[in-house]
């Protein structure tokens, strides 16, 4: 296995000093409720109150979005708590310390010890402090980044916050796991509200949390919620919205933005799991999906069973392939639905549409910048923006998600 090259500690000390590189400017600062704030940089607006974190992103928004138009006020949430579905934590074997789990630290590879993530599902933390709690007598070991040994190097959960399911994924280095029947039992026998458990192979000198190869340990090997009326399987590795509530409230933005009224072809770009696509399959004629990740495809093609909806399909490929090889064959679009990663989308794709022809695009991002240069490739498409609505899907952290709605 690789060994590391640097030097520098894994494990932040508690009383080490605040490394926070970004300070959002402002003038009401208080006094951040989680203890962790200053170091693990997750959560960088949680010295301000959330009235005050919703006008920093109205701001942010309307300074990078000024020539296209006026954003609506964002949509908050009443109680912006516990709102993470997913929490990752990381395990690491410390020389002095011996094992540690949290999260690393923002711009920096230091672990932050962490019990309680205030944004994140309660559950999930009790789960990993058991885990925690079994390692020394199942005699598993933490990895260790320098000399690449170690067995437990994360802990991925992700809850269904509607259907109540929970899916614990190990991520360890090797396929091999000594005593792992009577682990599954031990950690079920403490938590039997979980659904799945699942070993994740990740024996890379990487940065990435999840390796290719899974093996399931309990249960079905993935979980499902429910979003609008609408039951989803979710799997370890595919995209899922991480506040099922504002999805909620994004999707109902979305789907009012494209006013669908039973006769036209949608596309769903960048589909995920195929939550947008299917949702919008109740109002369309039919409906097609493009998504990059092979696990999240077949996830969207069970989905679309599940559901009993007839009139979707989803292709696996990269968005803008797909959709130019769609205009040159001149497939007819009516509206697309586009929700690109951070990145944003390509001018390739864009063009695509441009060509294609849809009288409406609805835009959902997650990455203000992105959207501010994608929109201006539309623009040069001929579409005009009619409505900019922000979603406050990550309170207290400065992403902002933003729903566009364009016509030709
Ligand atoms: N619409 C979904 C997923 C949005 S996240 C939802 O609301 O849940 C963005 C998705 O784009 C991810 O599933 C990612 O795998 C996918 N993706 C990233 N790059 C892509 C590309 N070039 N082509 C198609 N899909 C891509």
């Amino acid at each position: 296995m690789n060994q590391r090259k640097h030097n520098t500690p894994l494990v932040e000390m508690a009383n080490s000093p605040p490394k926070r590189k970004r300070q959002p400017q402002g003038e009401n600062r208080i006094t951040a409720p989680c203890p962790y704030f200053k170091r693990c940089g997750g959560c960088q607006l949680q010295d301000r109150s959330y009235q005050d974190t919703l006008l920093y992103k109205d701001r942010l928004i309307n300074r990078l979005l000024c020539a296209f138009g006026t954003a609506k006020p964002i949509i908050g949430m009443k109680n912006p708590w516990s709102y993470r579905n997913k929490s990752h934590s990381a395990f690491v074997h410390d020389k002095r310390l011996g094992i540690q789990n949290g999260l690393y630290e923002e711009y920096s590879h230091k672990l932050v010890p962490i019990d309680r993530c205030l944004i994140q599902d309660e559950r999930a933390d009790q789960i990993v402090a058991t885990i925690k709690s079994m390692m020394k007598s199942f005699k598993m070991t933490a990895y260790n980044e320098r000399t690449g040994q170690g067995f437990l190097r994360h802990v991925l959960i992700k809850v269904g916050f509607k259907n109540h399911e929970i899916m614990v994924v190990l991520v360890v280095t090797s396929p091999m796991f000594r005593g792992k029947k009577n682990f599954v039992k031990a950690l079920l026998n403490k938590h039997p509200e979980i659904s799945t458990i699942i070993q994740n192979i990740n024996d890379k000198d990487t940065t990435m949390v999840l390796g290719q190869r899974e093996i399931v340990l309990y249960g079905k090997g993935y979980i499902q919620d429910s979003l609008l009326g609408m039951t989803f399987q979710i799997s370890a590795k595919s995209f899922y919205q991480i506040n099922p509530a504002q999805t909620e409230v994004l999707y109902e933005t979305a789907m009012n933005m494209a006013g669908l009224s039973g006769t036209e072809v949608v596309l769903d770009a960048y589909a995920g799991i195929g939550t947008i696509g299917l949702i919008a399959s109740r109002d369309a004629k039919k409906v097609i999906g493009i998504e990059l990740n092979g696990d999240a495809v077949k996830d969207a093609r069970k989905n679309a069973a599940r559901n009993k909806v007839t009139n979707a399909s989803f292709h696996n490929g990269d968005a803008g392939e797909v959709m130019v090889a769609m205009a040159n064959q001149g497939t007819k679009l009516d509206v697309v639905f586009m929700d690109p990663p951070r990145s944003g989308s390509t001018k390739a794709f864009i063009q695509a549409i441009g060509k294609a022809r849809p009288k409406k695009v609805v835009y959902i991002s997650c990455g203000p910048d992105t959207l501010a240069r994608d929109l201006g490739w539309l623009k040069e498409e001929g579409y005009t923006v009619k409505e900019i609505q922000p979603v406050d899907m990550f309170p207290w952290t400065e992403h902002v998600e933003c729903c566009v709605s364009l016509e030709k």
